[in-house]
């Protein structure tokens, strides 16, 4: 029965491993709960040998169902992705796939058939991708694959095409570990890793970033991927404030957004008590410049403590930076995400750094264009 039950959860979310072992420090990012407790048990009952409820590791399906909140939905979930990529993959060997529902469909990138086949027309699939295989040669795939999908195309085409929004804003996913304890600023100067370290991946298990944290070279290629789209297709038509920055900033011009201004200071966060802070990634006692109820608050916005966090911007700047063929577009990026050292050992680099010395790099070319073309520069 127990076999069964954790097989059908298999065909739902298409996530195996071979064994679960319990370590002390499961669940960590899980809230104490009943639900959190009743897993805790429910896999310890599993996997211990001296347990009335043990199921032999060669009968074990695990399955993690995650209610979605770990998946990217659009254009396609991430799980099926995987799978259509596999396909494809696999399609040489299986010539007659190409003439074989689901899996024609799948070749043809035939989205609306495939939807239209129901949950059913996916088992076929599944067991051409996923079954027949041990759990580390499946672990090896998925990270192969996971390294190597990129879809930026996809993404911005949803962002423009389905949702038909003319204003896109990209913020990167960025979390320190220590956020709760310290800010960035604040942080003990020897546990920031070196920029390009193992640390300063989100990978590593010692990382400075938690795991759902972007990888900076990925956002870089995420960046310029979009870029080229909507360059190629939207420009005038579709405003993304960061694009749109870059080419303000290389005109001269003002940034649209403060993570790209040379200072910042202009988002304060209002608490429900009327406590003020600097910005609201910085809700940190050293970042409290007053409280609403005591002092207007154009007072506090233009107050010596706000002006200071606001020029720190600038003024922090490791030499990386200020030596940087792309300071006058990049500033540096948020100080909430200066939580690496340079090559050079020097604190106060931004952890996208690589990321978006890329992109600025990817990009230099075409705003060199757009500013001829729009009278900025003289041929
Ligand atoms: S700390 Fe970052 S988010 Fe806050 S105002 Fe400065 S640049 Fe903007
Ligand atoms: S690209 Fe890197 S080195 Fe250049 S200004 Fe931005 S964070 Fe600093």
């Amino acid at each position: 029965m127990m076999k069964k039950i954790l097989l059908g959860c298999l065909l739902w979310c298409g996530v195996t491993t071979g064994s679960m072992a319990i370590a002390s420090d499961v669940l960590p990012y899980w809230h104490e709960s009943p639900s959190k407790a009743q897993i805790i048990d429910f896999v310890t009952r599993v996997t211990d040998p001296t347990s009335a409820a043990f199921v032999p590791v060669s009968d074990r399906i695990a399955v993690f169902d995650n209610d979605g909140t770990l998946w990217s939905e659009q254009p396609i979930y991430g799980q099926l992705a995987f799978l259509m990529d596999r396909i494809k993959a696999q399609a040489p060997d299986h010539p007659e796939w190409q003439t074989t529902q689901p899996f024609k469909a799948v070749l043809e990138g035939d989205l609306a058939t495939l939807k239209h086949g129901g949950t059913e027309s996916l088992l076929p699939l599944l067991a051409a991708t996923h079954a027949g295989m041990t759990s580390d040669a499946f672990r090896e795939t998925v990270s192969t694959w996971l390294a190597s999908a990129k879809h930026p195309k996809a993404v911005y085409r949803f962002l423009a095409d389905e949702l038909g929004t003319t204003r896109v804003q990209f913020n990167p996913a960025v979390e320190p570990k220590f956020f709760k304890e310290s800010a960035p600023a604040k942080i003990e100067q020897s546990t920031k890793p070196m920029q390009d370290s193992p640390r300063a991946k989100p990978d590593h298990p010692l990382s400075v970033v938690t795991p759902w944290t972007v990888d900076p070279d990925d956002y870089g290629t995420f960046l310029s991927g979009v870029w080229d789209e909507w360059l190629a297709t939207d420009f005038g038509r579709v405003h993304v404030n960061l694009f749109e920055t870059a080419i303000a900033q290389a005109a001269g011009l003002p940034a649209q957004t403060c993570t790209q201004a040379e200072i910042c200071g202009k988002g304060l966060a209002v608490e429900h008590d009327g406590e003020v802070f600097s910005c609201d990634n910085y809700v940190y006692p050293q970042y409290r410049i007053g409280n609403i109820k005591d002092t207007h608050l154009g007072d506090l916005a233009f107050s010596k403590a706000q002006e200071s966090f606001g020029t720190a911007k600038r003024d922090t700047l490791p030499k990386q930076c200020r030596q940087c063929d792309y300071l006058r577009l990049c500033w540096g990026e948020c100080p909430k995400n200066r939580i690496i050292k340079t090559r050079a050992g020097e604190s106060g680099l931004n952890y996208l750094c690589s990321g978006l010395y890329a992109f600025y790099q990817h990009i230099g070319p075409d705003v060199v264009r757009i500013l001829r073309h729009l009278g900025y520069l003289k041929t």
